[in-house]
């Protein structure tokens, strides 16, 4: 019998995991040809999650669980249920139950007609301010403008993915991860199923706008060299008519003369070229910045448990 592995990452989930769990094990009970693997992560949570966790583990063996040994955020959760998913097929749901499990059927559906990742996307954002869903619709046009892979906008990370899908992600062992790009990336068969996003069942967003700016910043650098390309260009084009302008003052000089004046203008053009220097100097320092942080070449995440056993390797490889 096909194994399907629900992979639920959580932090501070407390207020909800029960409700979670109800739901998701009325969908797993009504689906009889497939087996069924919820898998946890918790991520550092320093509430009660991992004490839910355990106890749900003893009520049900279905039931598994990865406590990562501090919280590394939601995208290294990830990986790290992709490494320890046992399912021919992954299912990613946020704890929180605004994504509703009650998809989980139809995804399978798809998955059963030879799609390899079918992927839930919003028809609206319930629960999220205007200026959330203004930011987060202006950031899509713009890496979908700066980079040639098509990004999926209101697509979450709710999807269901084919082991050779979960697989090809698990080669993908860069530190700052930007996951949602990786599944476009990796390509296969893609089907778009749409759903209306509940609020938070219970508990508070994790996401802060600081957070968001990182992971903005974190899509753009991890999946196009473009604004490299644009400072590059920028600078040539400034450069020109730097040259021309030069040209001009010299040939007006030695025509007209020229007495001391043009304080003005010279600030402008002082502050304007300081400007854009230092805003190329931070692009660069944005691409180094992620070379430092691959080269180190470290292990992604340490777990703490995994299923009631302490783990010791930094990550469990299963055959
Ligand atoms: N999450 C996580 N680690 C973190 C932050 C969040 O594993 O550091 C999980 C969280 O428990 C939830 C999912 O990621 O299951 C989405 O988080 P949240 O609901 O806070 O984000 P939002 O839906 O507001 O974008
Ligand atoms: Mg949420």
């Amino acid at each position: 019998m096909k194994k399907m592995t629900i992979l639920i990452p959580a932090y501070n989930e407390e207020d909800v995991l029960n409700q979670l769990y109800k739901r998701i094990s009325t969908v797993a009970d009504s689906i009889k040809k497939y087996s069924f693997e919820f898998l946890f992560i918790n991520d550092g949570s320093k509430d009660n999650t991992i004490h839910i966790l355990q106890r749900l583990r003893k009520q049900d063996q279905r039931v598994s669980y990865v406590d990562l040994s501090r919280n590394f955020g939601k995208e290294i959760a990830m990986i790290a249920g992709f490494d320890y998913a046992t399912g021919d097929a992954v299912i990613i749901i946020d704890a929180d139950l605004q994504d509703p499990p009650e998809l989980i059927p139809e995804m399978i559906h798809y998955w059963e007609q030879g799609y390899d990742d079918v992927f839930a996307k919003r028809r609206n954002r319930a629960g999220e301010t205007w200026l959330k869903k203004w930011t987060a619709s202006k950031f899509y046009s713009l890496l979908q403008k700066l980079t040639r892979i098509p990004i999926q906008e209101n697509t979450g990370d709710f999807r269901l993915l084919d082991r050779r899908c979960v697989d090809a992600l698990k080669e993908m062992r860069e530190s700052q991860r930007y996951t949602k790009g990786m599944f476009s990336w990796i390509g296969y068969n893609k089907k778009e199923i749409l759903f209306d996003r509940d609020p938070r069942a219970a508990g508070e967003s994790k996401w802060n706008y600081f957070k968001l700016f990182d992971l903005a910043i974190e899509g753009l650098t991890s999946f196009t060299t473009t604004p490299l390309r644009i400072s590059a260009f920028f600078g040539f084009g400034i450069s020109f008519f730097a040259f021309l302008y030069m040209a001009w003052v010299i040939i007006k000089t030695l025509i007209w003369d020229e007495p001391v004046m043009g304080y003005p203008s010279l600030m402008t053009v002082i502050l304007f070229l300081g400007g854009i220097q230092l805003l190329s100097l931070g692009i660069i320092g944005e691409y180094l910045g992620r070379i430092f942080n691959e080269t180190k070449n470290r292990p992604l995440y340490y777990v703490n448990i995994y299923n009631d056993e302490k783990v010791r390797n930094s990550v469990k490889n299963h055959a």
